[in-house]
């Protein structure tokens, strides 16, 4: 078979690029994480689901992969700019609790939901405190040429570097300067668009994280931490840089700024100069009412989802169902039609696994394991696949096209759906491009995907107490019974699905 190269949207210059690594035989990819003052919301999930794809994806075409995420538990304001307070500072006086205390639990929380959405353990989590000395001589280095001082803290001067902002503006076509409009002014800065690279604690006053620099006590600014983690740990140029679109307007603008500064301050042209040789940037999951938050109408967090009785791989599939670079409109619907294709796709693999028993199943609980088990193009390659080739092309060819998960999961309905074709071979076939899409396809089965919603009344013994005793009515064929029991059970959440072709006879709705 003829292997697809792997092309990928490059914001920076608009443009599809073939992956052409810094090191070879390698990728290293740089993930801008959360701010742990809030749990995540679906939304934020998407773009480490994207990140996570991106990285399978890397691996299954043969590259030895360091994904870096980072976690920011200090200097990202409420603005992504410079105005505002520190999110972090503001949870933990909201919540009267120490900020180590704040970023603590909602870390933790953070990556329950990466394990729920069977995300891989990146190569290294890098946290934002761990890395001050590194930050302030990373700062030490670039302020004579770049920064000045104003009272509040040492600030970025942008027009110090070419091209200043071409991320924002290579996506809206319009001139210079819509990005410093949006910047509130502080007194003193030379351009609208300077930012704060290290913060000084206001005369008088202590803030629970600060440090000592050579601009008085204070703490550095969210867009220095990434730039300083993601060069400390896989060295400048390195292959990618992900976040959400959010940051192509002021977060990557400003890092870049950074790293042009840090190593010569030539123009972007050189991919070299922006620090990473592509920057990648997943679109928004939206509601219909609008903008998705965590302070307005309904908090959508992944637990949300699996109280009201949806898989959490359910929404992993509904990202995977997009393009990664489309808007995607958040719906129960939607959600539900997830789940249903999960199922599915479940089902086939049991019926797949009954059949061919050494079919090993991938442990959510143990990425590791997982990582061992990584299936790569080569792997795949060198067999004979029969009837099944065309879909292996259809899937290589997917993936390597800018991630189209859409199109790569159609491949892998064609292969659970081929009919007279060696089971061994679609066994394989199926866990091989599951590693790439993670669905956990091997690992789960049909019950870990019926959760109880909470505020189900019913236990599952009970509910399949009386789908048994729904039988004997129906084989008495006493049909006003079987209506009574419908609306009993309908009463108490549970809805029947008489004759449903998946097989599941009832849910839980
Ligand atoms: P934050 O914790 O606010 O820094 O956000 C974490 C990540 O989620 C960043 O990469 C954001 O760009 C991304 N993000 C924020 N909101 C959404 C959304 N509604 N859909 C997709 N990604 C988002
Ligand atoms: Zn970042």
């Amino acid at each position: 078979m003829t292997e697809a190269p792997l092309q990928l949207f490059n914001s920076l210059t608009r443009k599809l690029e073939p992956f052409v690594p810094v090191h070879p035989g390698e990728a290293r990819v740089y993930t801008c994480g959360p701010t742990v003052y809030n749990y995540p919301h679906i939304g934020n999930m998407r773009a480490y689901v994207f990140a996570d794809v991106l990285g399978r994806t890397l691996s299954w075409k043969g590259y030895k992969l360091t994904h870096v995420i980072n976690i920011t538990d200090v200097g990202h304001l409420t603005d992504d700019a410079d105005a505002g307070e520190d999110k972090m500072e503001k949870m933990a006086a909201q919540q009267a609790q120490s900020i180590w205390d704040i970023a603590e639990h909602y870390k933790q929380a953070y990556w329950a939901d990466v394990r729920a959405l069977n995300i891989r353990q990146p190569a290294q989590w890098t946290v934002a405190t761990d890395y001050v000395p590194q930050m302030i001589e990373f700062a030490k280095g670039i302020a004579d040429k770049h920064c000045y001082e104003l009272e509040s803290g040492l600030y970025f001067d942008v027009s110090t570097v070419a091209d200043y902002g071409r991320l924002a503006r290579a996506q809206t076509d319009e001139g210079a300067n819509g990005l410093g409009a949006r910047i509130e002014a502080v007194e003193g800065k030379r351009n609208p668009a300077d930012f704060a690279i290290w913060r000084k604690t206001p005369a008088g006053e202590t803030r629970q994280m600060e440090w000592d620099s050579p601009w008085g006590r204070g703490a550095p600014g969210w867009h220095l931490e990434c730039s300083v983690m993601s060069g400390e740990v896989l060295g400048f140029p390195f292959d990618i840089h992900t976040g959400g679109i959010d940051h192509r307007e002021i977060h990557h603008p400003n890092e870049i700024a950074q790293n042009q500064a840090h190593c010569c301050t030539n123009g972007l042209d050189d991919p070299r100069n922006s620090g990473a040789r592509i920057w990648m940037h997943n679109n928004f999951l939206v509601e219909r009412s609008g903008k998705m938050s965590k302070s307005s109408g309904e908090f959508l967090r992944l637990q949300l989802l699996i109280d009201r009785g949806y898989h959490p791989l359910a929404y992993r599939l509904m990202c995977l169902s997009a393009h990664y670079r489309s808007e995607l409109e958040f719906s129960w619907e939607g959600l539900g039609a997830a789940l249903t294709r999960l199922k599915r796709m479940v089902m086939a693999v049991e019926a797949l696994k009954a059949r061919h028993a050494e079919l090993v199943s991938a442990s959510m609980d143990d990425p590791g394991a997982e990582r061992a088990g990584a299936w790569t193009l080569k792997q795949v390659q060198g067999d004979d696949w029969g009837k099944l080739a065309p879909a292996v092309e259809k899937f290589d060819a997917a993936i390597a096209d800018d991630l189209n998960t859409a199109v790569a999961l159609t491949a892998l309905d064609d292969v659970l759906a081929a009919k007279k074709v060696d089971v061994e071979k679609k066994a394989s076939l199926a866990q091989a491009m599951d590693f790439v899409l993670g669905l956990n396809l091997m690992g789960l089965n049909r019950a870990d995907l019926r959760i109880r919603p909470k505020a189900a009344t019913m236990t599952e013994e009970q509910v399949e107490a009386a789908i048994a005793f729904r039988k004997e009515l129906r084989a008495q064929q006493n049909y006003a019974a079987l209506d009574r029991q419908r609306d009993e059970l309908a009463a108490q959440g549970v809805e029947v699905m008489d004759g449903d072709p998946l097989g599941w006879e009832w849910k839980l709705g």
